[in-house]
């Protein structure tokens, strides 16, 4: 597909944090490439169409953007300390679910989840204390 210097840049900027970014964050970071926020809203967009980016809401109800690199179904684990954000490339919750259709008899067609702890920097840190 070919490339924008508009969307290569939001990549380049999500690639390169660990955390998730607001757009204004997005913008900040994006330097040479820098387009208006709604051009890089709307490249959003069409990365999460594309399955290459998330929305993720924080504890603040700040909507932030976080780069996917797992094609297949996943989640990320958000930091609570430090606030950076993992991938795992997988779910885990699926049997659950499967016990949530047969309690509520309905067909579970997706779901999204906010998972939030401590990444492993972090207890350690709290270890030392
Ligand atoms: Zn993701
Ligand atoms: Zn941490
Ligand atoms: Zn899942």
């Amino acid at each position: 597909m070919r490339q924008t210097p508009q969307r290569e840049g939001i990549l380049r900027v999500l690639n390169a944090s660990d955390r998730p970014l607001t757009v204004e964050e997005i913008s900040a970071r994006m330097g040479e490439d820098r387009s208006g926020l709604p051009t890089i809203y709307r490249n959003l967009e069409r990365f999460i169409l594309e399955g290459w980016a998330e929305t993720m809401l924080g504890q603040d109800q700040v909507m932030r953007f976080v780069r996917c690199n797992s094609k297949r179904h996943h989640h990320h684990l958000e930091c609570e300390k430090c606030g950076r954000m993992v991938e795992v490339d997988f779910c885990g919750v699926e049997d659950s679910l499967r016990q949530l259709e047969i309690a509520s008899g309905f067909q579970i067609t997706k779901h999204q989840l906010s998972l939030f702890g401590l990444c492993s920097d972090c207890q350690t840190a709290e270890k030392r204390h």
